[in-house]
């Protein structure tokens, strides 16, 4: 079919970012959807049951498969405003008499923030550019507080550490909404957030998982993950003899997805990850060999820093120009022009390679057609 649409599947040396498919979907999680398309099924029931294995498998209070890690934050920002209230929950996203400030540090803000409006919550900053400190959240803390949000980003120089963040809300009785989305590997993060003692965690599906790119999951208290239940795209209210959906509407989970994600959880909890992680290493070290002897340019296997692809725990290949003829941006045009395109990303005239996504074999395609781009300069 892509064939006949005249679209050309990429080398990814880039991350597992949605504008590139988020992930490739093994067999087995390709299967169990195969399995849930071809029957009906009563999907409140297939959420609790899926969600519960979830619950179970992880060892967390509480799971709700949802149609992606932004979708997650919309939902958890919903189920803190209306609190399991359902006639709050036909509300949103008014939030008129609802307590609807959802706190973030000013260091957190992000492009994925803005989907906390989506649930009416109001954003409201806390801390300066480059410190948040106790106090700061302790003062921002009011009547009118629904959460606070943590993005997960670390190591962020300061920034109120997520512990000190749940210690101050949950002496004011307020919930921590974590964002993980893309914080896989280490697959001990899975959990590591909530035991920190966060309400509410979401991690994407269709990033490290590998199920299908519009999945994700919300993890955490029954209590929270039960409004977030409510809120969603199986669930409906009569207010006044009117039947009216909840906002998750929009965030459809077909029955494909649920299956198709506890499949891929399940396959992703016991992969061999001293594996992975030495095959990510073993493909960056072949690129970085494969161009020692080549004098246009340096390239060295690094621990990505801030602002690079999530996750910073999978090395990065850093290729730095070494002569004035090579820059990194015309390198990155050319690895995208060519056949097949290999998408990768630069910073500060650097072209980094992320081996997170390369299949079997293609570090050697890399390699050869940097070498042979390099060859033409
Ligand atoms: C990827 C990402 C999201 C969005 O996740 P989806 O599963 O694509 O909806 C949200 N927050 C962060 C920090 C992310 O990296």
């Amino acid at each position: 079919m892509l064939e006949e649409l005249g679209v050309k599947p990429i080398i990814n040396a880039n991350g597992t970012l949605t504008v590139l498919g988020g992930s490739t979907i093994p067999d087995e999680v390709f299967e169990a959807m195969r399995e849930a398309s071809k029957v009906y099924l009563d999907m409140p029931q297939l959420h609790a049951k899926a969600g519960e294995f979830i619950a179970k498998l992880l060892k967390v209070e509480s799971a709700y498969v949802v149609n992606g890690a932004a979708a997650g934050l919309v939902l958890s920002a919903a189920a803190c405003i209306s609190q399991g209230d359902p006639s709050k929950a036909a509300l949103l996203p008014k939030t008129q008499g609802l307590k609807n400030e959802v706190l973030i540090q000013k260091l957190h803000r992000n492009m994925y923030d803005h989907n906390l409006e989506l649930a009416g919550a109001k954003i409201v900053e806390v801390g300066g550019d480059h410190e948040t400190t106790e106090a700061d959240l302790e003062n921002a803390v009011n009547h009118n507080t629904a959460a606070v949000a943590h993005f997960v980003y670390d190591p962020q120089k300061g920034v109120l550490p997520l512990d000190k963040v749940i210690e101050i809300a949950h002496s004011r009785g307020i919930p921590v909404i974590v964002d993980a989305a893309a914080e896989l590997p280490p697959v001990e993060n899975l959990t590591k957030f909530y035991k920190m003692g966060a309400d509410l965690v979401v991690f994407s599906g269709g990033k490290d998982i590998g199920a299908p790119n519009d999945t994700g999951v919300i993890l955490g208290r029954k209590k929270l993950v039960d409004a977030c239940v409510m809120l969603g795209p199986h669930s409906y209210i009569d207010v006044n003899s009117n039947t009216k959906i909840f906002i998750g509407r929009p965030m459809k989970t077909s029955k494909e997805d649920v299956l198709g994600f506890v499949a891929a959880l399940k396959r992703y909890v016991e992969l061999d990850q001293v594996e992975r992680m030495r095959e990510w290493q073993g493909k960056a070290n072949y690129i970085v060999e494969a161009l020692a002897q080549n004098g246009l340019v340096k390239a060295r296997v690094i621990t990505p820093t801030k602002g690079s692809p999530r996750p910073l725990c999978i090395p990065r290949v850093e290729i730095e120009p070494a002569s004035p003829n090579v820059s990194a941006g015309e390198l990155l045009a050319k690895l995208r022009n060519g056949s097949p395109p290999i998408y990768a990303y630069t910073r500060e005239n650097r072209l980094y390679l992320n081996p997170h996504c390369l299949k079997k074999d293609e570090e050697k395609i890399v390699a050869s057609r940097l070498l042979e781009i390099l060859n033409t300069l």
